[in-house]
């Protein structure tokens, strides 16, 4: 490699012509979005279109019910998938499921059936396209290679995967013009204990719908029959040429660069945020949306980052287990477009350093069967009771299990965002803005809610607020109930709480199972609680709410923190409330087996002891693992691109030197001659950084199977990885363009 690659990588960014894509038409104009939208989805409307009624009606029973599905349905649903799947070019099926891996898995079978019949005494074999309700609901992929944290041994390596019913069948794009059915699933093993994400998911959807539900009935609710987290999580990315991708490893390998200097200008000026898409980038975008709606994935928003080439895309949100199916979707969507343009989409949370990196923003709520947002302040917060309880349920949640929530955030990528000035920390808090905050403490202190007034808080002052623009040509707007607090790792913005800290790679499931378990506990606390209070009443009093209320308010109080979470002062106050400030990934981890932390989940029945023990040696194993192979490529990287560079550049400085001697100059005091002995020194260091590295890397490995590994590797490799990139960073400045290896941030960034 050398700067040839590297001008023709440029150069072929530059000149390549932008692809574009037919919009669908309607008539004579591009099609609505609401025209094209679900059109590859076989939802319920689909399947009643298709289904007998009472077959239909049954379907719906069932998994409204959750009982299990009879035979007969299966069959009569998966005949009309594959019907719907056929005329749209489907010639095979998967079950889609999501692993512990962070990404999904998915098992391609035709549909091709293979009958034999006899006719005259002969054998006749004939094809057709089939598809069963034993197949659509049930399928056993090889579990052994998959994740399991030592919960089987591999002897023992069935796995099934198993028809989620609550999440839709859909079509995606295969080879050659043809279609292949997508058939959301659950991943167990053997013993049916959860292999995957989503098992726990819905394990901690039906709790924290029980507990929700039972605190409505006891406040007087007998309508509502189900509750779920409603989730929108907003996605943000970096997009790059593919032709200087393509020419770092680093990259290519772990995601992120790990050497290279940061350019002059990246994004002091803040002028890429909200600023115009580049056009080539605003074309991919577009074309993944056009497929993401045809999959029913609501996405709404699309804008730039702070960060150069950094974008973020939000869609509307979606009961969380729906959620998440489509923000996988969309990541993975993005992930292929992207490609056909020519661009590589980046998930990783600190691709550059020295700009931002990515999130995932998690907008977590509450919502009734009935429609209603439990965590909405309505216009008048401080007499909504329900709202009241709903919200000090979720500050007592998360005070009990921050540190749960800071383990499944957690992970060698995203370490780098957390704490760095541009996400929140390693501490656990909550912000409410500066009217909630009134309320609760007007509450705590026993002053009268009910004519609640704040004359000091009027520009925040809820219900008919509008701000004055001193223009009078510009319409009045309504002002929000709460500002925002950027440095919060769990905000709340009007009326859903924004979860942060979530890393823009990983799925959204675990840190979601995790609030729900949390709440649903709080929930359930509350109930007794306040049934208790209200004694043989049919139903609590205003003064029975308020007094339980205020018991939660005064004991999960320590958890909301207004001000600034990047600052020191904060760090010393937070441990000054008790709360955990966790800094490392593999003490994050350990938080699943703080007995307080696995209890929850066990005894709400979420997870069981093996899973979770299982899930923290994944975590534990996947971090040392992401850290070597880190470690393995930036060694290879130095040993043989940057390293080589340095010499070649040494001898040109040298040959120069000799020239000038042998012309008679005096060449000690020379410009070459102080290059080169910088040089000489900057890239004794880096080798001897390198070697140190490749020590390190050697010791992790020897711990291989064993929980210190993680340890070491948090303690040691990290550190060591960044000493490398410093020494290398250092030469970078120095050695000739001409000969450095690797596309620069200039290059990748602008
Ligand atoms: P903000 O700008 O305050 O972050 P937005 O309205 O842009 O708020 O919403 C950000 C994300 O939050 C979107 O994905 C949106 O759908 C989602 N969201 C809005 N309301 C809720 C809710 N009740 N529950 C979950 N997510 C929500
Ligand atoms: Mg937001």
């Amino acid at each position: 490699m050398s700067q040839s690659a590297r001008i023709n990588a440029v150069l072929d960014g530059v000149q390549r012509p932008g692809r574009t894509v037919e919009w669908p038409q309607k008539g004579n104009r591009p099609a609505y979005i609401s025209e094209i939208y679900g059109q590859n989805v076989f939802d319920l409307k689909g399947l009643q279109q298709t289904l007998p009624k009472p077959v239909y009606a049954r379907f719906i029973q069932q998994i409204k019910g959750r009982q299990s599905l009879d035979r007969a349905t299966a069959d009569a649903v998966a005949h009309a998938a594959k019907v719907w799947a056929m005329d749209r070019g489907a010639t095979h099926f998967t079950h889609w499921f999501q692993p512990q891996t962070g990404t999904t898995a998915e098992k391609h079978d035709s549909f091709l059936t293979l009958k034999t019949v006899i006719s005259n005494g002969m054998e006749e074999t004939s094809a057709i396209d089939a598809f069963s309700g034993s197949q659509l609901l049930q399928s056993e992929p090889d579990a052994s290679s998959f994740p399991n944290g030592g919960m089987r041994t591999t002897f023992e390596a069935r796995g099934y995967t198993i028809w989620d019913t609550t999440s839709p069948m859909f079509l995606r794009k295969g080879p050659h013009g043809t279609s292949i059915l997508y058939i959301p699933s659950v991943f167990i093993s053997y013993n049916g204990e959860a292999l995957d994400e989503k098992t726990i998911l819905l394990r901690s959807s039906e709790v924290l719908s029980t507990a929700a539900v039972k605190l409505l009935n006891v406040l007087g609710d007998k309508e509502t029959k189900r509750v779920y987290a409603t989730l929108g999580t907003e996605q943000e990315f970096f997009l790059i040429d593919r032709s200087l991708y393509n020419l770092r490893p680093d990259l290519k390998i772990t995601g992120r660069t790990l050497v290279g200097t940061v350019p002059p200008k990246h994004q002091q000026l803040e002028d890429h945020y909200f600023g115009q898409i580049p056009s080539r980038v605003l074309a991919a975008i577009s074309e993944a949306e056009l497929e993401l709606y045809k999959l029913g994935v609501p996405v709404k928003t699309r804008h730039n980052e702070v960060a150069p080439n950094q974008f973020e895309i939000a869609p509307i949100f979606e009961e969380a287990s729906v959620a998440i199916d489509h923000n996988l979707v969309l990541m993975e969507t993005l992930h292929q477009v992207a490609h056909r343009h020519k661009l590589k989409v980046l998930f990783h949370e600190k691709p550059f350093k020295g700009v931002n990196g990515s999130g995932k923003h998690c907008n977590w709520s509450l919502s009734t069967d009935q429609g209603d947002n439990l965590l909405d302040p309505t216009l008048k917060p401080e007499t909504n009771y329900r709202f009241l309880l709903f919200l000090v349920a979720t500050l007592d949640g998360i005070h009990r299990h921050g540190g749960l929530l800071r383990a499944s955030i957690a992970s060698a990528s995203n370490e780098h965002r957390l704490g760095a000035n541009e996400a929140p920390p390693g501490i656990v808090s909550a912000f409410l803005g500066e009217h909630l905050t009134e309320v609760l403490d007007a509450i705590e202190s026993k002053r009268d809610v009910r004519n609640f007034s704040m004359p000091h808080l009027q520009t925040v002052k809820v219900g008919g607020t509008v701000l004055d623009l001193k223009v009078s040509t510009l319409p009045q707007i309504a002002r929000d109930l709460t500002d925002r607090n950027r440095t919060s790792p769990f905000a709340f913005t009007g009326n859903k709480f924004e979860f942060r800290a979530v890393g823009s790679k990983q799925s959204p499931s675990f840190p979601t199972v995790l609030c729900n378990a949390a709440v649903a506990a709080s929930l359930t606390t509350i109930t007794e609680a306040l049934i208790k209070q209200k004694g043989s009443k049919p139903e609590p009093s205003i003064d029975d709410i308020l007094t339980v209320v205020r018991t939660f308010i005064a004991s999960s109080k320590n958890i909301r923190f207004e001000g600034n979470n990047y600052s020191d002062e904060w760090v010393v106050e937070a441990e000054k409330r008790g709360l955990p400030n966790i800094k490392s990934c593999p003490t994050a981890f350990r938080q699943l087996l703080e007995p307080v932390h696995s209890e929850l989940l066990i005894n709400l029945g979420i997870m069981t002891k093996d899973e979770i023990h299982s899930r923290f040696h994944i975590l534990m194993e996947k971090y040392a693992k992401d850290l070597v192979i880190e470690g393995n490529t930036l060694r290879n990287m130095v040993m043989q691109g940057v390293l080589p560079a340095a010499f070649t550049f040494k001898k040109e400085l040298s040959d120069l030197l000799v020239s000038q001697k042998n012309l008679g100059l005096d060449i000690s005091t020379v410009p070459e001659m102080k290059t080169l002995k910088i040089v000489t020194t900057l890239t004794t260091s880096l080798l001897t950084a390198a070697e140190k590295l490749s020590d390190i890397i050697d010791r992790v490995n020897a711990l291989d199977g064993n929980e210190e590994q993680g340890d070491l590797a948090g303690n040691e490799l990290t550190v060591s990885l960044e000493e490398v990139r410093k020494a290398s960073d250092a030469l970078e400045i120095y050695i000739s363009d001409k000969q450095w290896p690797y596309p620069k941030y200039t290059e990748l960034l602008f």
